[in-house]
């Protein structure tokens, strides 16, 4: 084992030595793409490029990079690179390369300094692959530069994706890749439209989305399902907007025959016309559509207590619901008094399937639920969208459908050039 590192140690010492010694057209270029990589940390990429004339490339716009939060306050980490990567600090003042496919260790080295193979840094370090090179983290594989920021005595990875092929990474796990085309032609112009609008809110400085449902979920745009790839190409730069602007394009897994306004789910939220509900009339194949469930008095009990309810649970009540049979607002009565709550927090902290809550009883142990839908019930109802690619509708109709009174635009029309 110690031979092994040993070897690999000399490995790196020998590439590094190459490196420096002989600033090349190759040095140029790594300096080159690094240089890249200082632009990429600042907002301003996030606006893409100016079009050429070539009416090709209009439909083809440039990418936006999505800035990815990995993970945060790491202490180490292990990345394999599957063929070349360059090494680099962000002022450039250190940087190296490593041809041959490998690991690298990431450490955290306390007071702000961090350790990446065998440069050390109080800065942001970069590892830029290749092309055709993958770096492979916690079992998911990446192809944009992952940026390693110090954050005390730990560090956050951030990958720095180029739209498209985030959306390689975020469909498979937003939507089945088995779905048929057009299902996942809505999601891609959904996410994409999703993200671009997160875009427009950022209000961290080193990154712009979670790699998990507080955005969308993203495994990495490294693997590749061609019925995903095919979906995302096909409505490259495609998005959706309302009034020539952006919006959220809220989606959800099965909405139980009708989705709703998005007030019912967040009550501060503006609504307009794509978020103001729609009827799904194609959704009721799933498991999803129809569900019971058992939730334990002491869960119930404990999220009434985080609002400032204890005592014992009595009963539950739907207090306010929409015209499609959604709750809005619970009434909960325990031993101290009552409380009306959101259904919307009530169901995340119990996991009930919906607020679509078509029976309620308080047993002697637990609360039984029935209902329908499987989420939030804003915008795009997944298993509608499924059903109507399965009907023939194409994914212009499922986006209409979900999305009343929105258009599709492309990004470089939107963004005017
Ligand atoms: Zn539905």
């Amino acid at each position: 084992m110690k031979n092994l590192l040993r070897l690999h140690l000399l490995l790196i010492c020998t590439l590094l030595f190459c490196a420096c010694a002989a600033p090349s057209k190759r040095a140029a270029l790594t300096a080159q793409t690094a240089a890249k990589g200082q632009i990429d940390s600042s907002a301003l990429t996030r606006a893409p490029e100016p079009q050429s004339q070539d009416p090709q490339a209009k439909r083809r716009p440039k990418d936006v990079t999505v800035r990815v939060l990995l993970a945060e306050k790491q202490k180490s980490a292990s990345i394999k690179h599957t063929g070349k990567v360059y090494i680099y600090t962000l002022n450039l003042d250190k940087k190296y390369k490593i041809s041959a496919p490998g690991t690298l260790s990431v450490k955290a080295l306390g007071g702000g300094k961090i350790q990446v193979g065998t440069l050390q840094s109080d800065k942001t370090i970069v590892l830029e692959p290749a092309v055709n090179t993958l770096l492979v983290w916690n079992k998911n594989s990446y192809s944009g530069k992952i940026f390693i920021i110090p954050a005390g005595n730990a560090f956050h990875l951030v990958e720095h994706a180029p739209l498209e092929t985030y959306l390689y990474g975020v469909l498979p796990y937003e939507m089945s890749y088995s779905w048929p085309l057009e299902a996942l032609k809505a999601q891609a112009v959904a996410a994409r439209t999703y993200t671009l609008k997160t875009l427009e809110n950022v209000k961290n400085q080193n990154f712009d989305v979670f790699s998990d449902v507080r955005s969308q979920m993203y495994k990495g745009g490294g693997k590749q399902y061609d019925s995903v790839k095919k979906a995302v190409d096909e409505t490259r730069g495609e998005v959706l907007t309302y009034e020539d602007k952006l919006f959220y394009t809220y989606y959800h897994a099965n909405c139980g025959g009708a989705t709703d306004d998005v007030r019912s789910w967040n009550p501060s939220a503006v609504s307009i016309k794509p978020l103001s509900g729609a009827s799904c009339k194609t959704d009721s194949h799933s498991t999803s559509y129809k569900w019971q469930m058992n939730i334990s008095r002491a869960k119930v009990e404990n999220y009434a207590k985080s609002v400032g309810l204890p005592g014992s649970l009595k009963s539950i009540k739907i207090s306010r619901k929409t015209d499609t049979g959604r709750a809005t607002n619970l009434t909960i009565r325990t031993s101290k008094g009552s409380k009306t709550v959101p259904c919307g927090k009530f169901r995340l902290a119990t996991g009930i399937r919906s607020c679509k809550i078509t029976k309620l009883s308080v047993r002697k142990n637990d609360v039984h639920f029935e209902g329908k839908g499987y989420g939030h019930g804003i915008g795009m109802c997944q298993d509608g969208a499924n059903g109507m690619a399965q009907d023939g509708k194409n994914y212009k109709k499922i986006l209409k459908n979900y999305y009343p009174g929105s258009e599709i635009k492309n990004i470089s029309d939107y963004y005017g050039i």
